[in-house]
């Protein structure tokens, strides 16, 4: 047999499971041989987002593939809808900014060739995950932040707009007259990145994730979302997985690389995502309120999703769903 062969067998048992990751512990690389087996994709093109606005955005993504547009064209006009949307207060235009008021945006996007492109600490630009294909695209780069990703952008062609909406402003003046400006909070009300991974009909899988982030974060703070291997991770060989919560756990665990890599070894999207919160909860001594969630698409085009504390969910789209699904999860608030 094989060796891919025999830890993709093992694994199926519970002692596989653990063979398989103790063969990992010594030896982590079990793609040297290629990946020349075709998985059976029984669903595709197939769509997965984050949150309750992932139903938008998904539907956008949509329209892409089924006019022919590539995996890597859908997850970027899928996030494109809630960046745009002025009532969301966590991506994009409208979404809540930083402790003095600036609007500051984080996004990545990443293609089935491993080929990715990231902005970070991104200001006046409508839509981050344009200028972060850009940056992949047209540049040797990976990453532009701050005020080169905006001289950048405008080069490019995108416009300088103002992302702080009269009610987003209102709400920040609200919070500065009542919070401990020291301890900003993450909770159900000041976050929700979108994160979108799409397979398409050619079984390309790619992923964006964009975000403003924290609310009422310190100035300069960046989290996970822009972040290669925390907010998003494709390996189009495995799988792909996004992030959302708090970003700094992500980034401790590189998290959406740990999803994937752990199905790598043999493991489901679901289960991918609970190891990967589990490993959060056990690297964190205080796990009060800190809410990760992480989805996940595997090659087979299977799904799942996992976080900490209940109430996560996602949006699922292909030929036979269009629908939230509750995430599993590990603790009650
Ligand atoms: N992960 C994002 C960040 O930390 C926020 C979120 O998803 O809610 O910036």
């Amino acid at each position: 047999m094989k060796r891919r062969n025999f830890i993709k067998a093992a694994s199926l048992t519970g002692a596989g499971v653990l063979l398989s990751r103790c063969i990992g512990a010594t030896d982590p690389i079990i793609s040297e041989e290629p990946y020349n087996e075709q998985p059976i994709i029984k669903n595709k093109p197939i769509i997965i987002s984050t949150w309750n606005h992932g139903i938008a955005a998904n539907k956008a993504a949509w329209e892409k593939l089924e006019s022919g547009g590539s995996a890597l064209d859908a997850v970027e006009a899928g996030v494109r809808v809630t960046e745009s949307d002025a009532s969301n207060r966590s991506v994009g235009l409208g979404g809540l900014p930083d402790r003095d008021g600036n609007v500051t945006l984080d996004a990545c996007i990443m293609n089935h060739e491993s080929e990715c492109g990231a902005v970070a600490y991104l200001q006046n630009i409508e839509n981050p995950i344009s200028v972060a294909r850009k940056v992949m695209e047209d540049t040797p780069h990976v990453m532009l932040v701050g005020n080169g990703a905006f001289e950048f952008a405008i080069e490019k062609g995108f416009k300088k707009k103002e992302l702080l909406t009269p009610e987003a402003k209102e709400t920040w003046l609200k919070w500065k007259k009542s919070e401990d400006l020291k301890k900003p909070e993450i909770n159900s009300e000041n976050h929700d990145t979108i994160g979108l991974l799409a397979m398409d009909k050619d079984g390309n899988l790619s992923g964006a994730c964009t975000t403003s982030g924290w609310a009422y974060k310190l100035p300069g703070r960046v989290g996970d979302s822009p972040i290669i291997g925390a907010g998003l991770f494709v390996d189009n060989e495995i799988g792909a997985a996004c992030a959302t919560g708090m970003g700094e756990a992500v980034i401790r665990i590189a998290g959406s690389h740990t999803v994937v890599e752990l199905m790598r070894y043999g493991h489901s999207p679901e289960e991918a995502c609970k190891l990967a919160v589990e490993r959060i909860q056990k690297k964190h001594k205080d796990i009060t309120g800190l809410q990760v969630g992480f989805i996940a698409m595997n090659k087979n085009g299977e799904v799942g999703s996992y976080s900490v504390y209940a109430g996560f969910n996602y949006a699922l789209k292909d030929n036979a769903n269009d629908k939230m699904v509750d995430a599993q999860y590990d603790l009650e608030w």
